[in-house]
């Protein structure tokens, strides 16, 4: 059964969008624990970060970095944070989180309040700042 990043993917459920190309997917974390918090994910259905073979690991990061300096860009925290947890969806996924204080929490328990509104300016702002290097 696909997973429900895959059902993301391909828009069978809706995501605050960020980027994709061909090999990877961004959007919003539904539960954020930062505004901004954005989840980057291969489309290949893998479960275990680790398992991605090397090159599509790479790739993968490399996405990644474009999305993290969107981010940095356009929400200007003091930078952005990374953790590669995945024990709630079994595909693997890259947590960018956006440090806007030095005492930031990175724990999951803490979640912030993000409206609807909120999310899709937020997914906008961060989107319109790719690719302005
Ligand atoms: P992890 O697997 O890394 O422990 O956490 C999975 C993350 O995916 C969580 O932060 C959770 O909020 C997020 N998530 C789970 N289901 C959905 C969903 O349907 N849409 C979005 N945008 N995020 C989700």
């Amino acid at each position: 059964m696909a997973t429900i990043f895959t059902k993301i993917i391909l828009g069978e459920i809706p995501s605050y969008k960020i980027a994709e190309d061909e090999r990877h997917f961004a959007f919003l974390d539904i539960n954020p624990i930062a505004e901004g918090h954005t989840l980057v994910v291969p489309k290949k259905e893998i479960d275990y970060f680790f398992d991605l073979p090397d090159s599509h690991l790479q790739s993968t990061i490399s996405f990644a970095k474009k999305v993290a300096r969107a981010i940095d860009r356009s929400l200007k925290p003091l930078r952005t944070g990374v953790i590669v947890q995945g024990l709630e969806v079994p595909h693997a996924h890259v947590h960018l989180i956006p440090l806007y204080t030095h005492n930031q929490s990175m724990s999951f328990s803490n979640k912030v309040d993000v409206s609807e509104d909120r999310m899709k300016e937020l997914a906008k702002k961060i989107a319109e700042s790719l690719n302005t290097d």
